[in-house]
């Protein structure tokens, strides 16, 4: 599964559903707090969920591998 992308993110924010992406795996998890940070990941397991609103504040830093092929 391909990360999210900004525009991914950007929508999710605004759907004001409390949406959440894993920067491991790219899985979007429901019920996460708009800034939340380190939540396990339902998919991976990994503590890498983070709420939509708190990735746009980190400007996608965290998926830093968007330009890779
Ligand atoms: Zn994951």
């Amino acid at each position: 599964m391909a990360k999210p992308t900004i525009d991914d993110i950007i929508h999710a924010a605004e759907s004001r559903e409390e949406l959440g992406f894993c920067v491991a795996c790219g899985a979007m998890a429901k019920d996460v707090e708009p800034d939340a940070r380190e939540y396990p990941c339902d998919r991976c397991g990994r503590p890498t969920v983070y709420g939509a609103e708190e990735l746009l504040l980190c400007g996608g830093d965290l998926l830093d591998d968007e330009h890779e092929a």
